[in-house]
């Protein structure tokens, strides 16, 4: 089938939320895809920070197969030790209390919130708040999309989950006047990643922590895009001076499989009980078996410290370019500001067509997220595509 076909057809059947690139994928390595007519490209996005050890990593792909040949679902009525180590890593690697596995991020989000609530409503508190930034993304089941402004704010879709409120992003005193005893929790992208790559100052996080501990209400992490590795730390917070009381991963964690989780602190892993939550596919044999080969991988100093240093140097190739005035967050999670008047949509559309793939998550941004296994070469290439690619787009600059 051509492309042309294929676009009629995803026209007539699927639902129209999505616009879509003109290119049909078949194949991926490493950092590296191929359409269906053969040509490459390099993947500076992949899966929307999902494939962050690489397309088809084979320890992932090997994992999958055993598991898929021996056993893949049999509902969280029984037993799988997949799901138990899975756990098992994720709370050693973070904040030591129990796990809720999830199939994709904004549920894991709906489970932190429900903890927030449910604790909140322990305390006495009749109608909890969870406090967000505005422009912070927390994913589109309601309760998450109640906790993203910016999506809540569409009518059509309402009436919206109540008990939610949004302040100024990064602003300390906003935050601070915001929590008070009926919060039930802060929900905190540590780097924002859909609006655009905006990293939090460390002010704000250390009002949020003390805002929270004043007052009772958790501090919850979205660590969805920025966690399994993807600053150059396994969890985004372990280079801040705080530590929350609940985070939620997914995106990376599956290696491409649908997988999320909610990791507590302590006590909190006691929250919810028998009947409070669960999902049928949540955890699964496969799913469970491919997040733990990825975390095999990330879960490594020597890969980690390649991130720190291969974001930096990417950073500083990127600031050296003509129309970029600025290249926000951390590790191998960028965003590359451009020039006024320099159209990102436009240059990451030339950028596709020269083989670069690169996400524009609002007007003046390119969002740089390889996966963490690129080599230096491959960054190299990236940067010279893009400073040709501002040059071809814009040559009068
Ligand atoms: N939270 C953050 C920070 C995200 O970046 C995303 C997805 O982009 C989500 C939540 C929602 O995850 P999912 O699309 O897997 O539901």
């Amino acid at each position: 089938m051509n492309l042309a076909d294929l676009q009629a057809l995803e026209r007539r059947y699927l639902m129209q939320t999505y616009r879509r690139a003109p290119v049909e994928f078949v194949r991926g390595e490493g950092a590296l895809l191929w359409d269906s007519e053969g040509r490459e490209y390099l993947d500076f996005l992949a899966g929307i920070s999902v494939c962050s050890v690489g397309h088809c990593h084979p320890a992932v792909v090997a994992a999958v197969r055993e598991q898929a040949g021996r056993l893949m679902h049999v509902s969280n009525l029984f037993y799988t030790e997949p799901m138990v180590r899975l756990a098992e890593r994720l709370s050693e690697s973070s904040l030591g209390g129990r796990v809720f596995l999830t199939n994709s991020g904004t549920e894991a989000n709906e489970c932190a919130i429900k903890i927030a609530r449910k604790k909140a409503h322990l305390r006495g508190v009749e109608n909890p708040e969870i406090v967000s930034f505005e422009r912070d993304f927390h994913g589109r089941t309601y309760g998450a999309l109640a906790a993203t402004p910016k999506l809540a704010e569409n009518p059509a879709l309402g009436p919206m989950l109540p008990g939610f409120r949004a302040v100024p992003f990064d602003h300390a005193g906003a935050l601070r006047e915001a929590v008070y005893e009926n919060t039930a929790a802060v929900m905190i992208e540590p780097i924002q990643g859909e609006s655009g790559i905006y990293p939090l100052s460390e002010e704000t996080l250390l009002a949020a922590r003390q805002a929270c501990d004043e007052t009772g209400a958790l501090l919850i992490f979205d660590e969805i895009q920025t966690g399994v590795g993807r600053t150059g730390s396994l969890w985004a917070y372990e280079q801040t001076p705080v530590r929350p009381d609940l985070l939620t991963s997914a995106k990376a964690l599956g290696g491409g499989l649908p997988i999320g989780a909610c990791i507590a602190a302590g006590e909190l892993g006691e929250v919810l009980e028998a009947g409070d939550h669960g999902s049928t596919f949540a955890g699964g044999a496969v799913v469970s078996a491919a997040a733990l080969a990825v975390l095999e991988l990330v879960d490594d100093p020597a890969l980690l410290r390649r991130v720190r240093e291969l974001g930096a140097g990417l950073r500083e190739s990127l600031l050296e370019i003509d129309g970029v005035v600025e290249v926000r967050g951390r590790g191998l999670m960028l965003g590359v500001g451009l020039s006024e008047g320099i159209d990102a949509a436009e240059v990451a559309a030339a950028l596709l067509r020269d083989g670069l793939i690169v996400n524009v998550p609002e007007p003046g941004t390119l969002r740089l997220l390889p996966p963490l296994t690129v080599d230096p070469a491959q960054v190299e290439r990236a940067v010279a595509l893009i400073a040709a690619s501002l040059l071809g787009t814009y040559p009068d600059r």
